[in-house]
């Protein structure tokens, strides 16, 4: 039984991320589960280097550490492997040669099975392909603690979605579910704005017989144009709140306060240090969602 805080590692840490780092760890402490950071650099392209390191450094000046060795998705190719060769022996995955372009091109929010019934084989004159997995027959139904009962018809939604892309990279969808299993993550809680990755995620995991773990969406952080706050649209790091500060605990108690609202919790009015902070903010989630926990397998 763990729970985990996931960063692709594209950036600092900034409020928005802050704020699923801080549920996550506010679970665990109210669970008394291990917290682990996983670094989800398995879209290496994507990876910002040295970014890891400062997530990892500004959240332990938060008082954040991970209470296992940090996992780096990008030394795991080897798992993701292998849950591939199972999807494949249960016949669950199909070769797919269409372009992104291709598939915006016919404006379809869902892909449009196009390759489905054509049985591609790799390293065949069509050149590199994709891997999408196959659909289940029902719509996926799970109880998401925050947001309660959910349900995604998959064939209506994603489509087939692609869990290894042509250019051999391994999709998030398939990464963190082998990772979540592997890790004996019981409880996963994160920004709202990866919900609808959670139906993909519970397919695969009835596929490769693995544990659903229980799901909590929290509130992201939105930027002033009512995105999602992001690096794109002007999040700054945290840490820049305390750097060069002789005070740097006030600013951080101040960072601190501002994510604990973001989860609709009070500040903790009377902490003099992070510590004080920290048992406060555990104490209101405990309050707020023990009677929650929900069975880690549904
Ligand atoms: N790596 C993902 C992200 O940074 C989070 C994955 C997860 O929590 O499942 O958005």
């Amino acid at each position: 039984m763990a729970a985990r805080f996931a960063p692709s590692p594209t950036g600092e840490l900034h409020q928005g991320s802050l704020v699923a780092a801080m549920a996550s760890y506010l679970d665990a402490k109210v669970a008394g589960e291990p917290w682990l950071i996983r670094i989800e650099d398995v879209d290496q392209p994507r990876s910002v280097p040295g970014a890891d390191l400062a997530i990892i450094h500004t959240l332990a000046q938060l008082g954040m550490h991970s209470d296992g060795p940090v996992v780096y998705q990008s030394q795991r190719f080897a798992l993701y492997e292998q849950a591939f060769a199972r999807l494949q022996a249960l016949d669950q995955l199909f070769g797919c040669q269409c372009s992104r372009r291709e598939l915006e091109e016919q404006g379809a929010t869902r892909y449009p099975g196009t390759c489905r019934d054509l049985q591609l084989q790799a390293g065949i004159s069509h050149g590199p392909l994709a891997w999408r997995v196959k659909l289940p027959m029902a719509p996926i139904e799970w109880t998401d603690r925050w947001l309660g009962p959910q349900t995604d018809d998959l064939r209506k939604t994603s489509g087939e979605f692609v869990i290894r892309r042509k250019d051999g990279l391994w999709a998030y969808q398939l990464a963190v579910v082998v990772d979540d299993a592997a890790q004996g993550v019981s409880s996963v809680v994160r920004g709202a704005d990866l919900l609808d990755s959670t139906a993909r995620q519970i397919h695969l995991q009835q596929l490769l017989g693995l544990p659903r773990p229980r799901y909590m969406h929290v509130p992201v952080v939105l930027a002033a144009n009512g995105e999602k706050l992001s690096k794109q649209n002007g999040a700054s790091p945290v840490a820049a709140a305390w750097a060069d500060r002789a005070d740097a605990w006030l600013a951080q108690l101040q960072v601190l306060n501002l994510a604990l609202t973001s989860l609709q919790l009070e500040p903790v009015p009377k902490a003099t240090d992070i510590h004080a902070f920290w048992s406060g903010a555990t104490a209101q989630w405990a309050a707020r969602w023990s009677g929650a926990l929900g069975p880690a397998t549904q």
